[in-house]
């Protein structure tokens, strides 16, 4: 790091806030440093304060409350993958934790700063989305709540302001419906995914789609939820061709949200082969 970078370590969340009221511009948080130390050292990033985040006690800790399941932005991957109330209440999440990086990234990577990076091929991006989170923020102004895809405003480019910081995710609990989430690399391990993609789905008492929440990541500019995938699979019943038509729309899609790029030639035919794979153990159970 720059020598003339200096480091500052807050003990709670307002002086956390107190400090970013007054140099917020000049301030980079830091929570495991697994993507901001690489781009300090190499110059790229400049900052002339790093804020450690991890003596906050407000930032940690995952917990079942009236609102939902909360998990501190400043939870590691680790953490959220040896969860058991993750385990129970968002399965999605700990799938995505459990293939994330290596354990040495996960032991020290958080939740929060996966999401602050708003990079497109951020792993917990689509399951925080299925599970419909709310992420909540503080700020000199006080509390602000987003609903957490609005936390990216681009491919690494957040909305979360220079004077805020992630205090917590809440997320919508979901208990023994199906889930997936599936994400394709250029390697088995340590790979960041080129195309990954969530689903939360529940049969009704016909054996059709009752609920659906669908999320595809990595291959648009911000992760994002397809609608109209889930509106296409509800009220029907699972078979191949529907699966294989859902498939179809969702590359659609991507290709609606991002263009053609020299990239679709392979994005196309995977996005479609990962959605029958995401979905084809709801066709098999009937
Ligand atoms: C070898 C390697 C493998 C990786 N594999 C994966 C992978 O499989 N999947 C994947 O998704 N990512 C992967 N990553 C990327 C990285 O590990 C993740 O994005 C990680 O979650 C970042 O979290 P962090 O705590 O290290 O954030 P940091 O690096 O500390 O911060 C990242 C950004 O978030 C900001 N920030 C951090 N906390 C907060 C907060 N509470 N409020 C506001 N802003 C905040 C920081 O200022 C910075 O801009 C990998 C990285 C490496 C080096």
């Amino acid at each position: 790091m720059r020598s003339d970078v200096r480091y500052v370590r807050p003990s709670s969340l307002g002086e956390a806030v107190g400090f970013l009221s007054d140099h917020g511009p000049e301030t980079k948080p830091l929570a495991g440093g697994t993507d901001l130390l690489i781009s300090i050292r190499s110059g790229e990033l400049k900052a002339r304060y790093v804020m450690d985040v991890n003596r906050i006690p407000e930032l940690k800790g995952i917990a079942m409350t009236g609102e939902g399941l909360s998990i501190g932005a400043g939870t590691t991957i680790a953490e959220i993958a040896s969860s058991e109330t993750v385990k129970r209440l968002a399965p999605v999440l700990r799938k995505s934790c459990l293939s994330f990086g290596s354990p040495q990234v996960r032991n020290a990577a958080t939740i929060g700063g996966n999401i602050a990076n708003a990079s497109p091929s951020a792993d917990t991006f689509p399951p925080l989305i299925v599970h419909e989170t709310i992420a909540v923020l503080s700020g000199p102004d006080g509390e602000r709540r987003i609903p957490v895809e609005e936390a990216a405003a681009g491919p690494y480019k957040s909305n979360v302001g220079s004077r805020e910081l992630i205090v917590r995710f809440i997320l919508k609990p979901s208990e023994g419906r199906f889930f997936e989430f599936l994400k394709i690399g250029r390697r088995k391990t340590l790979a960041i995914a080129r195309v990954s993609m969530a689903v939360l789905a529940e049969k009704d008492m016909r054996g059709a789609v009752g609920f659906i929440r669908f999320c595809l990541g990595s291959s648009t500019p911000v992760p994002c939820r397809i609608v109209e995938v889930e509106d296409f699979l509800t009220g029907k019943i699972l078979n191949e061709a529907v699966v294989a038509e859902g498939g179809r729309l969702a590359a659609e899609k991507m290709i609606e949200i991002s263009g053609r790029r020299s990239t679709t030639v392979y994005k196309e035919p995977a996005v479609k082969g990962l959605f029958n794979r995401l979905l084809y153990p709801m066709v098999k159970n009937d």
